[in-house]
């Protein structure tokens, strides 16, 4: 390839690289993205077991991109009503979209759906190149240019590269950039259950002293499973007969669905939390899980990626409708700024209440139903919970 082929290349091919290149698409940037999995893995993503919950915000986004309507609409499921609880006790958070504006508090949708409705879009763009089955095996950018090298040798040039590579980004590491990581040694458990009574689309989660279940309301009598347990215990939980996991997993809310019978097969997550202590660096930018990789119960890793890859691609087309150099520091300034700001609350805010409601000492047991008390009885905080949770204008937390 020739020197400064690209304008853009975008390291990554996930839900963060995807959507960025949409956002580029049809613009007069020229945009490559290099993915090291196989073709059919990100032309025909198949199911892995995530529901991803979409905010009001996400969705106007993935409007704009022309992508929402490429997601078959009788597989989203909205999500009217979300309760948690704690434990064996009486204590109980319940958020309603109908009592607020809004006629949801977000949209479950499966994972492979998104990522598919990206790739369509992304590729349909001319301007939009995908390399597939090589690896960005090293880079480097200075004040003039930047330039990755793949795993076949060959060097591409550009004027920018934004690394999508997920939370345990090589790039980020390789371009020297530090991040602060949280293994929490558990382990998210998924799987799709049918069940006898309705659901309402009501979303239930129980933190539980030594697990934590959810059960998240899917079309028909249907529900996803996430489990989250000790990583030891993992093991027994992903080797547990279909009849024994679904028991438990109806026991945890007393059988109020009636019987389960598992549909899907048990996908496993290990849950570790990143932030990485700059999101930009020479020609360089970090989108997606490589730049903050949430824990999943506030469900917001894919929503937080989105805003951020949409934040970058304003100051880039900003930039470019100026005249000036795209891969400038006061364009990645301009993100980055904004980009800290929305997520650094975000992240820091579900690790505490991660650490306060798997903490299984007595004193936090106490603190936490005093904190779901004054939660659920003052409307105000729970309206700002739900703002911050659905990110719709009116009133938004969505927790799973
Ligand atoms: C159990 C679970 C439930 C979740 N639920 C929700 C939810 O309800 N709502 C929500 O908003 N978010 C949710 N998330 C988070 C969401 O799934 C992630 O934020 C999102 O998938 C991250 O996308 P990404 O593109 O940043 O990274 P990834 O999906 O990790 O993609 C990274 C890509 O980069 C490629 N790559 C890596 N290194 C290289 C390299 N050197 N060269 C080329 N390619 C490379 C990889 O092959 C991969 O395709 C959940 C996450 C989990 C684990």
């Amino acid at each position: 390839m020739k020197v400064n082929d690209f304008d853009v290349i975008i390291v990554g091919a996930g839900p963060a690289g995807l959507s960025f290149a949409c956002s580029l698409a049809n613009q007069s940037q020229r945009v490559l993205i290099v993915e090291k999995s196989a073709h059919e893995s990100i032309s025909d993503p198949q199911p892995d077991g995530r529901e991803t919950a979409l905010t009001h915000k996400s969705l106007k986004i993935l409007q704009k991109l022309g992508v929402w309507n490429l997601i078959d609409e009788s597989k989203v499921s909205p999500l009217r009503e979300a309760k948690v609880f704690d434990g064996d006790s009486e204590s109980l958070l319940n958020f309603q979209a109908n009592k607020t504006s809004i006629d949801a508090l977000g949209y479950l949708v499966p994972n492979n759906l998104i990522k598919l409705a990206l790739y369509k879009k992304a590729t349909s763009a001319e301007n939009v190149t995908i390399i597939n089955d090589l690896a960005v095996e090293s880079l480097k950018t200075d004040a003039s240019s930047a330039k990755i090298i793949l795993s076949n040798g060959e060097t591409i040039n550009s004027k920018l590269i934004v690394a999508a590579d997920s939370r345990f980004s090589e790039i980020r590491r390789k371009m020297g950039i530090p991040s602060t990581m949280k293994d929490f040694s558990k382990v998210m458990i998924i799987t799709r259950v049918s069940h006898e009574k309705s659901h309402n689309q009501t979303a239930l989660e129980c933190f539980n002293y030594g697990h934590t279940l959810a059960l998240l309301p899917l079309n028909d009598n249907i529900s996803s499973v996430v489990l989250t347990v000790p990583t030891d215990e993992a093991d027994a939980m992903l080797n547990m007969k279909d009849k024994e996991f679904c028991t438990l997993a109806s026991n945890g809310f007393n059988g109020v669905l009636g019987e389960m019978k598992q549909i899907g097969k048990r996908h496993s997550y290990p849950l570790v939390g990143v932030y990485a202590q700059k999101f930009r660096a020479i020609r360089f930018a970090l989108i997606g899980d490589a730049a903050v990789g949430m824990h999943p119960v506030t469900a917001h890793g894919f929503n937080l990626g989105l805003r951020g890859q949409d934040i970058l691609a304003k100051a880039i087309s900003k930039a470019s409708y100026n005249g000036h150099d795209i891969g400038l520091d006061s364009v990645l300034k301009e993100f980055e700024n904004k980009q800290i700001h929305i997520s650094r609350l975000m992240y820091f805010g579900t690790n505490g209440v991660v650490s306060l409601f798997t903490n299984d000492d007595a004193v936090a047991k106490k603190i936490r139903k005093l904190v779901l008390k004054f939660a659920d009885r003052f409307p105000p905080v729970k309206s700002l919970i739900t703002k911050h949770l659905t990110e719709s204008k009116k009133s938004n937390l969505i927790p799973f």
